[in-house]
């Protein structure tokens, strides 16, 4: 078994997640089994507790665990199967740690960053590790070094790497290389400290990558080359990717990275097989046209928060050859400004998960919007709850309907607490989440672009479609077209009588991949286009 740790210095929001999956791409095409996984120094247990001010999108894998948005690149860029193993947080950590003194496993030993906490975390790499299905795992260490909390991480790597032999582990360290305008200069300064800090642990990197805005010349490679000990051609710049971020394992390939750490790690490969990928890139930057959709959510202004619907977006836009520009609307703005202005040039609506009031009311007028004008509309999650409230409200005629989770007392619950939910107090982790299987009616549009009448999808939520509603809502025409197996809950509606108004209670953009585009999201672009305007 071959480990590469990813670490990054001087800022966040390098790139270090991109890069350390577009390695990944590289390794997997080269014909290596390769795994990847994120160490956060956090203290939160899992980030599903965190807003996504906080934190971005949470990305859920298949066996439930709510993790990094980086997971979601690993599971774009590479094919290695992730679970909750792959996932680890100081709060893990320290729960574990805790959890075994409590039950007196330290046989009465004072309890230990070193070695207590770096074991646990040593562990993890070693249970990982254990499967037969890899060649190679890919850690990338969260946060920046120097943070105080990510110490005890790179502690662990450094003993980790003496235990298993150093021949057997690469790192790689992605940084920053700023451009000084008044000096026209590139500086090197604080990539050198940063790599002295990561030496002053006992870890010296193989590869630095430098994210920079300006091309980096040899001068400049041969400076961070010397002061950081590391070979010149192994200082890799990634300059501000055009186009697709899918384009970085093609870039990096370029610089040789997948070369370098390959001869590091005395792994002989073919060259990386990149030619479907390239195609897929090439399908990205030249669609032959445009489609504008609106994504109507309440987190719009942040880039993260809905990560993978925006990669699932661009997926299904190249499987449909064409450029999707997605409008991001504010539902608040909706609330207070009506939706034509936002929603008259939009040739299909989307509104994506969520949480909590705020901007409810602009979410329910946009569905209505959509179902009113025939525009596509697709719904995920809460996306699918509204879609029913504002059926039940305005078709149906049940004044006030309305999901529990936004009004305990309304007269008409058409959403509500899932039966199981309802003894549940924690808040982590305790939602209906992780892939569930549901079976879909064969005369459907979603089986039809599935190509299948049974799915397997992953979930996280608390609130379900209530039963005793649904045979109003088919009679006047609104559809539950996908159940869970047992039949109890929905899962899919349609409004068969619409151009496309699909809306799903599970997270479809959490299995888009850019060379696998999900069928949903290609469905529902391909309407798009049907409609534009
Ligand atoms: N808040 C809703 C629920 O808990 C929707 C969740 C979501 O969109 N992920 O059911």
């Amino acid at each position: 078994m071959k480990y590469i740790f990813v670490t990054g210095g001087v800022v966040s929001s390098l790139g270090k997640g991109l890069a350390a999956a577009a390695l990944g791409t590289l390794l997997e095409r080269r014909g290596l089994r390769v795994l990847m996984q994120k160490f956060d120094p956090y203290l939160n247990v899992d980030p599903g507790t965190m807003s996504p001010l906080q934190h971005g999108e949470v990305y859920v894998l298949e066996d439930g665990a709510e993790t990094d948005l980086d997971l979601g690149h690993y599971e774009r860029f590479t094919s290695g199967k992730l679970s909750r193993l792959n996932s680890l947080t100081s709060g893990q950590v320290y729960e574990t740690v805790i959890k075994k003194e409590r039950d007196g496993d330290y046989l009465g030993a004072t309890v230990q960053v070193i070695p207590h906490v770096t074991d646990v975390i040593k562990n993890r790499i070693h249970e990982v590790a254990k499967r037969d299905d890899i060649d190679i795992i890919i850690t990338e260490i969260g946060g920046t070094t120097g943070d105080i909390e990510g110490l005890p991480f790179l502690e662990a790597l450094r003993q980790f790497k003496d235990e298993v032999g150093s021949e057997n582990v690469a790192f790689v360290h992605a940084t920053l290389v700023p451009y000084i305008q008044a000096a026209e200069e590139l500086k090197t300064k604080p990539t050198q400290q940063s790599v002295a800090k990561l030496r002053e642990i006992g870890i010296a990197p193989d590869v630095i990558i430098c994210r920079a805005e300006h091309p980096i010349d040899q001068d400049v490679r041969k400076k961070i080359s010397m002061f950081c000990n590391v070979r010149p051609e192994a200082v890799i710049p990634f300059l501000d990717i055009k186009g697709t971020i899918y384009r970085a394992p093609l870039n990096l390939h370029d610089q040789h990275f997948d070369d370098i750490i390959c001869a590091r790690l005395g792994l002989e490969t073919p060259e990386p097989d990149l030619l479907e990928w390239r195609n897929m890139v090439d399908r990205i930057v030249n669609p032959t046209h445009t489609v504008r959709i609106g994504l109507v959510g309440k987190y719009i202004d942040l880039k993260d928060a809905y990560k993978s619907i925006y990669e699932s977006l661009t997926h299904a836009g190249a499987a449909n050859d064409v450029h999707v520009e997605v409008v991001r609307i504010d539902s608040s703005d909706i609330e207070e400004s009506g939706p034509d202005k936002f929603l008259e040039s939009v040739s299909g609506i989307l509104i994506p998960g969520g949480f909590g009031d705020r901007g409810i009311q602009g979410k329910i007028t946009a569905a209505r919007y959509a179902r009113e004008n025939g525009i596509p509309y697709f719904g995920i999650c809460l996306g699918m709850q509204i879609a029913v409230i504002e059926f039940a409200r305005n078709v149906c005629g049940f004044a006030g309907a309305h999901s529990t989770e936004f009004d305990t007392s309304t007269p008409h619950p058409v959403i509500s607490l899932l039966e199981e939910q309802k003894t549940i107090q924690e808040k982590g982790g305790t939602m209906r989440l992780g892939t569930w299987n549901a079976k879909l009616l064969p005369d459907s549009r979603v089986a039809e672009l599935y190509g299948s009448t049974s799915v397997s999808e992953r979930h996280r939520h608390r609130y379900e479609l209530s039963q005793k509603y649904q045979s109003f809502l088919e009679e006047k025409g609104l559809r539950v077209v996908g159940t869970s197996l047992d039949g109890s809950l929905g899962e899919i509606i349609e409004i068969p009588s619409h151009p496309f108004f699909v809306a799903v209670q599970f997270h479809p953009e959490f299995q888009s991949k850019p060379t696998a585009p999900h069928p949903l999201f290609k469905g529902f672009i391909g309407a798009a286009m049907g409609m534009r305007r």
